[in-house]
């Protein structure tokens, strides 16, 4: 097996982020800040160092009532105009110090209405950060580009109003929308309406599907609601036998999503810390990177990880020997698979992705 990547090397490959959560990528620091700005007491410590391992314990304990308590402090002091614009552009900072070039970022404008915003002033609020952040990054010579995906709550009955919001914002920084929240007891179809109207406007979508539940609701997401891509989709394993000889057997749905090249946005830690997967070392994601799904890599919450990009890219490398052609193909579905035009995803994969990648096996080569 080939020596393992550090995170170090990583990071200064041009990467590409399809799936990380606004409100689970906050800063401890900026958690603290925010807190004290506007008097939140509920906070389990107040020192910056001891809440990001608050964070990850809490996201790590296999209780979801904890897991869930996280997302209640990080979207409780992302209630203001400012904490938005604080919170989003910190967020493209953060992605492009960590060498991502294109990142897009979902949240649920709904859950930022309790001090008095309507959800569009949520949306430009959001926006006005990334644009912030952008510029930050690139006065300090780091080039990203970002998207918003806007994303409504899959126990909630707002989708069709969220996926209106969503288009109405197509031409002003939102790239697409996508469900989440509890999958189990709450699938997909149930916002059928919202993907119909979607689909009717020539919009792109994602939707969280084979996470926590299985083949069903995958299904459902694709043939019922035609999703783009599917968040997660890490239980379409349940649909691959392996044989006693090793050959995998691939059933109609597994054949359906590779043939399609239905892009899977994969988030290992994330994935172990929900029990979706029971190690990196045992992720789907080695399977299904053997058999070239169109897989992708991700982090989904970097706060509740305690990770980045380049860090879930170097626990796969130390798991499955991947090396930098392994990382350039993920990076390449991953462009691929962006809710960005054909050709703004191309002049990316060829004027930033391919040469980043060529310089750095060159100087590997040396
Ligand atoms: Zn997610």
């Amino acid at each position: 097996m080939n020596q393992p990547l550090t995170v170090e090397q990583i990071r200064r490959a041009p990467k590409v982020l399809l799936h990380d959560h606004l409100d689970g990528g906050l800063r401890p620091s900026t958690v603290v800040d925010l807190a004290r700005e506007i008097g939140y007491k509920d906070l389990p410590t107040y020192d910056p160092a001891e809440l990001g391992v608050w964070f990850r314990e809490a996201s790590d304990s296999g209780s979801l009532e904890r897991y869930l308590e996280t997302f209640a402090h990080t979207t409780a002091v992302m209630q203001t105009r400012d904490a938005l614009v604080r919170v989003a552009a910190e967020a493209a900072e953060d992605l492009a110090a960590d060498g991502v070039v294109y990142a897009e970022q979902r949240y649920a404008p709904e859950q930022h209405l309790e001090r008095g915003l309507t959800l569009e002033e949520v949306v430009e609020a959001v926006q006005e950060g990334l644009e912030l952040g952008e510029k930050r990054a690139a006065d300090a010579g780091r080039s990203i580009r970002t998207g918003q995906l806007v994303t409504a709550m899959r126990h909630a009955a707002r989708s069709s109003e969220i996926a209106e919001l969503a288009v109405r914002y197509r031409d002003a920084g939102v790239s697409g929308f996508d469900i989440a929240g509890a999958e189990a007891g709450n699938p997909p179809t149930r916002h059928l309406d919202a993907f119909e109207y979607l689909r009717r406007e020539n919009f792109h979508f994602t939707i969280h599907a084979g996470e926590a539940f299985g083949l069903p609701s995958i299904w459902e997401a694709l043939q019922w609601c035609g999703c783009d891509r599917l968040g997660h989709g890490v239980r379409i394993i349940d649909d691959i036998t392996v044989t006693e000889n090793g050959v995998p057997r691939l059933g109609r749905l597994a054949q359906y999503v590779r043939d399609k090249r239905v892009p899977l946005e994969m988030c290992p830690s994330s994935n172990v810390q929900t029990g979706a997967a029971a190690s990196i070392a045992e992720h789907p994601i080695g399977l299904l990177h053997d058999l070239r799904f169109r897989v992708t890599v991700n982090t989904d919450n970097r706060l509740q990880s305690g990770t980045t990009l380049s860090e879930e890219f170097a626990r796969l490398s130390s798991a499955f020997g991947y090396d930098w052609d392994d990382i350039q193909w993920f990076t390449v579905n991953a462009m691929k698979s962006a809710f960005l035009s054909f050709d703004e995803r191309l002049a990316l994969i060829n004027g930033v992705i391919k040469p980043g990648f060529a310089q750095l096996k060159w100087a590997a080569d040396r």
